[in-house]
């Protein structure tokens, strides 16, 4: 608040909230910028170590603490579940008195032992979760309803609030989800409401207080048609409610958020090609497609209103560079519907290339651990569509390359014959001779058809001659059949824990 109050007096933006604040100050390119700003710290964990073992987290912690760091002395270890439930109570209830604000606590493993059994998530460990207290609500004015229209076309009216600080965060929206919801919590224009926010969850309408009600409110209407492209809305059953949906393809709104998911960080991650530069390049018809933004020049830019010459450069640079990209990011950054981060990763896992993806089955699609029919289905559906495909060859004409390596690295990293020549001679029994290659390179091993000095294994089955022989003598390493299927599922084991 302090902070926010010198920043008022600088005429300087102020932070929404203090997570906000300390991401922005750690971020600033200048050090001394980032030691003005009042920010205090409690370790919890650690990096790499080396050259220490701990046997629980708390010794960890207790190490770090005789090292000098700040350790946050609330912190309890070898508690019961029961314990933890009265500690989490006993901390919700002091929570407003803390020097600091937080919305809930963390339990962990405190057995790294275990911790390291029980592995890793994409995200998260699953030996920590977090235990969220209660969300904070707060009384406001709702002064308009509006309505957003999304990515794939659906509408979703959003409550404009009066301004309310709920748990340190600035609120001024709050999603409606749909026409259902506000008509079963009554919701109107002008109505006083209780609102809240939950962790980083949009802030949501809890209900409206009908005490306060003045017989003056509007009740709110989905529009007919779709407040951008004034195209007819479409009703679509989903669920057991229903969805508005504007199905006009080129709807401006739409492509707006197409793009912008499109160029997003953990899509393209074009930086400079913000939420107004790409309104206005939708506007001005400078963008109809994904393609047009490998088009786009710096002259044109440069035309645009507000744009710098210098930052034009930049972001001319900055698409450049985009063009080499991950399959994951790739197919994440199509905006396939219910095709996450989180799917992308899996599907393309699972498939290593695009062409694998997009001759997939919907059945094929489903098989995949973690992949549920809804979004097979919409990936199918997805890739069956020729304006799509054509999208995509374009985008291929256009500079873009999919890297196929950040998920073979892993893989490849982990296994002995990483960066290895490796010769095959000789019958072996449980695969062919190019299969063994197939699985060879897969695991980062070159393989070569002579044995020389600088071969690192040789693969020796059935009936192996001369080049065995010339192995022996170079002191090159043989591998029996048995050796070389063990080093190859051990790194395969090793890869799926
Ligand atoms: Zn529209």
């Amino acid at each position: 608040e302090r902070l926010n109050k010198t920043r008022l007096d600088n005429q300087e933006s102020i932070f929404a909230n203090p997570r906000n604040a300390a991401a922005g100050s750690l971020r600033q390119l200048d050090s001394k910028a980032t030691a003005k700003r009042p920010l205090d710290i409690f370790v919890y964990g650690t990096g790499l170590v080396q050259g220490l073992e701990f046997k629980t987290h708390a010794m960890m912690l207790e190490t770090l603490q005789g090292f000098g760091f700040p350790v946050n002395p609330v912190i309890r270890a070898g508690l019961t579940i029961a314990a933890v439930l009265s500690v989490y109570k006993d901390f919700e209830a002091r929570r407003e008195g803390l020097p600091y604000e937080i919305d809930g606590m963390v339990i962990k493993v405190d057995d790294i032992e275990v911790q390291r059994q029980l592995g890793e998530k994409i995200k998260s460990p699953r030996w920590a979760i977090a235990y969220k207290f209660s969300a904070i609500q707060k009384t406001t004015g709702i002064t308009d309803i509006i309505v957003q229209v999304g990515r794939t076309g659906v509408l979703t009216p959003v409550a404009i609030l009066e301004a309310v600080n709920i748990g340190g965060v600035m609120v001024s929206r709050a999603t409606l989800h749909n026409e259902d919801e506000i008509r079963r919590k009554d919701i109107r224009i002008g109505d006083k409401a209780l609102v809240m926010r939950a962790g980083d969850v949009i802030p949501k309408i809890v209900k409206i207080i009908e005490t306060e009600r003045k017989g003056t409110e509007i009740p709110f209407k989905m529009p007919e048609y779709c407040p951008v492209c004034r195209s007819r809305i479409e009703k679509f059953k989903q669920d057991r409610s229903y969805i508005n949906k504007c199905v006009n393809s080129s709807c401006q709104a739409q492509l707006k958020e197409r793009i912008r998911h499109f160029v997003s960080k953990k899509a393209f991650d074009i930086e400079g090609l913000g939420r107004k530069i790409v309104d206005q390049l939708v506007d001005e018809g400078m963008i109809r497609s994904f393609v047009d933004v490998f088009a786009l020049e710096k002259e044109k830019l440069f035309s645009l209103e507000r744009q710098a010459e210098k930052s034009a450069t930049n972001l001319t640079e900055a698409i450049e560079k985009s063009k080499k990209i991950a399959l994951p990011r790739f197919l994440y950054a199509l905006g396939i519907e219910h095709t996450g981060e989180n799917a992308a990763k899996l599907i393309s896992e699972e498939f290593s290339s695009l062409d694998n993806i997009m001759t997939a089955s919907a059945e094929e699609l489903e098989t995949i651990h973690g992949i549920g029919p809804e979004t097979a289905s919409a990936v199918y559906r997805y890739f069956s569509n020729e304006e799509n495909k054509s999208i995509i060859r374009q985008l291929f004409i256009s500079g873009v390359e999919i890297e196929n390596k950040p998920f073979l690295s892993k893989q490849m990293q982990d296994s002995p014959f990483n960066q290895k020549r490796v010769v095959l001679t000789g019958t072996l029994g449980s695969m062919t001779r190019s299969e063994a290659q197939q699985r060879l390179e897969n695991s980062g091993a070159l393989v070569t058809s002579s044995v020389s000095s600088k071969t690192d294994f040789l693969i020796a089955g059935e009936d192996a001659g001369s080049k065995l022989e010339k192995a022996k003598k170079a002191g090159v390493r043989i591998l029996s059949e048995n050796e070389f299927l063990t080093m190859l599922n051990n790194s395969l084991s090793r890869e799926s824990q």
